[in-house]
């Protein structure tokens, strides 16, 4: 069947969301970091998708949308915004049945446009079908080049429309079969979650690259919900037992029929992101069967023992520093001081002091704390450099505060490749560690001393000796080809 519907079902959402929509096109990226949730099962299971999606709010800001189904009908709300302020009582008593999924999405400046908030809806002749995607395609602009050369109409920049074009357009009979064979045609990172009106169908390439989680729910009846999510902190919340993972290179579906998971394609070399237990994770969530809590502690204290200083407290950048530091002092013995406070509350802001305060976007998120800092040799611990910009703001803010010496310590190595599967990493061009050294960053961040967690530490903080994670931020060695506009990066070999 030609051409899809995509926004077919969502009218109304469009209309509502008319005001918000004033992103720029031209702006709009690939780079997607999401979180994903999904429920089989559950009465008024836009409820829990709902929770599922407040505790993974981390994982983006940008925009959320929750898509359930009564089984006869599937219902969509997406919306720029967080969580919490999209979901009224009222908007959730408009998405009513027993099957839901929610997507949030990451925000990045000249990114806001709702076209690619999802959950994304269809209409096909395989029914109903609404998708959520955590990850990033790395065939997409290809794929989406021959389906447009086809006759396929685009309402969105998301890589994940590709994937609906190809379920529609797919010769399979059944919705299962048609995923299938889109599956099979996309490359790069994906975790899947697909919303039918009869069933939940969910899927992770065949690299692993980004989490799924698989748990299980008690309902008052007796029977149990079955439920996904991109972490396991969103099963905390509603009351879930995390089962293990979705496998890479599996689909599981959950029907009237009851649990059935399949391989679709052989899992290959697996490529489980580093990142996420590095920075993007919640501590408290057990990421690809491991708690991140305690990879992060073992990541500070093993950048303690490489890049050990004398010195009078250990400070967090918070809150990603948090874990890694108090690892750094327990293995340095060295104090642990809350010495920067965070505004949690800091949304974006439009008042600006005409008159420029220097360093004033950190100084809106962190506040010294003069009295633990004033005269101290401070060690400050931080999950990652990016551009080297916030990290110099705030070494120049414990600066002030009084403290003798700064000393920073990174709980990763150094960042010198984008990540094309999922994490909104920059340009090679602006990350500082793939054009200067160690001493030249240490130079511009003005620390008195720079040290970095080794690779091979990282190995060891993620007990990975049988090499299952995606290190290519930190080599530069991608595991699958990669396509950026019209190059193609050749695979680089195992990262
Ligand atoms: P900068 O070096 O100035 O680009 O910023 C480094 C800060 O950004 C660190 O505090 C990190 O915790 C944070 N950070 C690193 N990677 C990301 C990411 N992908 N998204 C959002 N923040 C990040």
């Amino acid at each position: 069947m030609h051409p899809l519907a995509v926004d077919a079902l969502e009218t109304h959402e469009a209309h509502q969301n008319a005001l918000h929509n004033q992103g720029s096109d031209e702006c709009d990226k690939l780079h997607e970091e999401c979180g994903v949730f999904a429920i089989y099962g559950y009465p008024e299971a836009s409820n829990l998708a709902y929770l599922g999606l407040y505790a993974l709010q981390h994982r983006g800001q940008e925009s959320a949308g929750i898509a359930s189904s009564d089984g006869r009908k599937i219902h969509s709300f997406r919306r720029m915004g967080h969580v919490a302020e999209i979901f009224t009582p009222d908007v959730l008593n408009e998405l009513p049945g027993a099957l839901a999924i929610g997507h949030t999405r990451y925000s990045t400046a000249g990114d806001t446009s709702i076209r690619n908030a999802q959950p994304l809806s269809v209409a096909c002749s395989k029914g109903q079908v609404a998708v959520a995607h955590n990850g990033n395609l790395t065939n997409a602009i290809e794929l989406r080049r021959d389906l447009e050369e086809d006759g396929s109409i685009f309402q969105s920049t998301s890589d994940t429309e590709v994937i609906l074009h190809l379920v529609a357009r797919s010769r399979e009979r059944t919705l299962a079969g048609a995923l299938r064979d889109a599956l099979l045609q996309i490359e790069g990172a994906f975790s899947l979650v697909f919303l039918a009106q009869d069933r939940i169908i969910v899927a992770r390439d065949p690299h692993g690259f980004r989490p799924l989680a698989m748990g299980e729910l008690q309902v008052v009846d007796g029977t149990v919900a079955t439920v996904f999510a991109s972490e396991t902190c969103a099963f905390d919340l509603i009351g879930a037992t995390y089962i293990g993972d979705v496998g890479a290179g599996e689909m599981v579906i959950v029907g009237p029929e009851g649990v059935t998971r399949e391989r679709y394609t052989p899992p290959e070399s697996p490529a489980q992101c580093a990142f996420e237990h590095v920075y993007f994770s919640r501590p408290d969530s057990i990421v690809f069967g491991k708690p991140v809590a305690q990879t992060r502690e073992l990541m500070g204290r093993l950048v303690a023992r490489e890049h050990p200083i004398e010195a009078d407290v250990v400070v967090p950048v918070p809150d990603s520093g948090v874990i890694a530091a108090l690892g750094y002092s327990a293995e340095s013995g060295i104090p642990y001081r809350q010495g920067l406070i965070r505004n949690h509350y800091v949304g974006r802001t439009f008042i600006e002091p005409s008159q420029a305060i220097r360093d004033f976007g950190v100084k809106l998120k962190l506040n010294p704390v003069r009295h633990l800092l004033e005269g101290k040799r401070v060690i400050l611990v931080d999950d990652s450099v990016v551009r080297g910009t916030t990290s110099r703001k705030i070494v120049r803010m414990v600066r002030s505060a009084g403290a003798r010496e700064v000393h920073l310590r990174i709980s990763c190595p150094p960042t010198i490749s984008p990540c094309y599967y999922g994490v909104d990493t920059p340009s090679e061009r602006e990350l500082i560690a793939a054009q200067r050294s160690i001493e030249e960053i240490r130079e511009f961040v003005e620390a008195d001393t720079l040290g970095y967690l080794s690779l091979e530490s990282l190995h060891q903080a993620l007990n990975d000796h049988d090499r299952r994670f995606c290190y290519s931020c930190y080599t530069g060695k991608y595991p699958t080809l990669v396509q950026i506009d019209e190059i193609v990066l050749a695979k680089t070999g195992c990262c």
